[in-house]
């Protein structure tokens, strides 16, 4: 929101001529601490905001060293302050080992997520294995048993009992998993088409069929994937937009190369989906 005041009856006159910032002073009303001024002006101005830029090798670097600011608690901000997530010698190569796993890959300078890589990151994303602040811990209790105010076989019990926390907690997602339902996949005919929060896929590596959920601004619902993947169409989709910014409503419909592609409802023409 932005608003402007200009003070009544001392309204500065705007200087065409550049005569530079020493007129432009010269011309400002002389203004006192604590007058009231009266508010004569006040626009309201619509901005959109941005999304957070893509990380490059070098600002996730640097976010991976800084991982520590965001944690809440002083004592572990501190211990993370000093590690962030690796050590100077071993970030660069936890980003190789991410791209080689296939989690994230390099798009000119940015870093982007792979499919695979936000699936992991949808099942581990509230679980203890994924909780970055247990390095701040960890290096909190291994300082506290270098001064000698912790014992070793604490720490390992510790270790112990988190390991069985952790096993408990994957273990119980594999039965979740298996609980999910799973359709029939159009190009390999078996029953393996998951339905997850951004994407729907088969889960057999080979087949590779996939559809995102998010389509020109809009979510697929759980049916209209179901009915993709079985009928071959979605029903009508309202309140599409297209990449200039236009509301079209269409269905979508997969292709014999199972991608998908819109279908209008006057089917003048195709325009391909993604
Ligand atoms: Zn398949």
């Amino acid at each position: 929101m932005g608003w402007k005041a200009v003070q009544k009856g001392k309204e500065v006159e705007a200087e065409k001529k550049e005569d530079g910032d020493e007129h432009i002073l010269s011309s400002l009303p002389n203004l006192t601490e604590g007058e009231v001024l009266s508010l004569v002006n006040a626009d309201i101005t619509e901005h959109k905001t941005k999304p957070k830029p893509l990380y490059t090798e070098a600002t996730l670097l640097s976010a991976m060293e800084n991982a520590g600011k965001e944690v809440k608690e002083d004592d572990k901000r501190k211990a993370m302050a000093e590690c962030g997530i690796g050590t100077p010698a071993t970030r660069a190569n936890i980003i190789e080992m991410l791209i080689l796993r296939d989690y994230i890959r390099r798009d000119k300078k940015s870093i982007i997520p792979t499919e695979k890589g936000l699936a992991v990151y949808e099942i581990v994303n509230n679980k203890k294995i994924a909780n970055a602040e247990m390095t701040g811990s960890w290096e909190l209790a291994l300082a506290a048993i270098e001064a000698g105010q912790m014992l070793a076989d604490k720490f390992a019990q510790g270790i112990n009992s988190y390991v069985g926390t952790i096993c408990e907690e994957l273990l119980l997602l594999s039965s979740e998993q298996k609980s999910y339902p799973v359709y029939r996949c159009p190009k390999c005919g078996q029953q393996s088409v998951g339905i997850y929060a951004k994407v729907a896929k088969c889960r057999h590596e080979t087949c590779g069929f996939h559809v995102f959920r998010e389509v020109c601004g809009i979510h697929l619902s759980e049916d209209n994937i179901r009915d993709l993947i079985s009928s071959g169409r979605t029903p009508i989709l309202k309140g599409l937009t297209s990449k200039a910014g236009k509301k079209f409503n269409a269905r979508l419909v997969l292709g014999e190369d199972y991608a998908t592609s819109f279908e209008f409802e006057n089917k003048k023409g195709k325009q391909r989906g993604r």
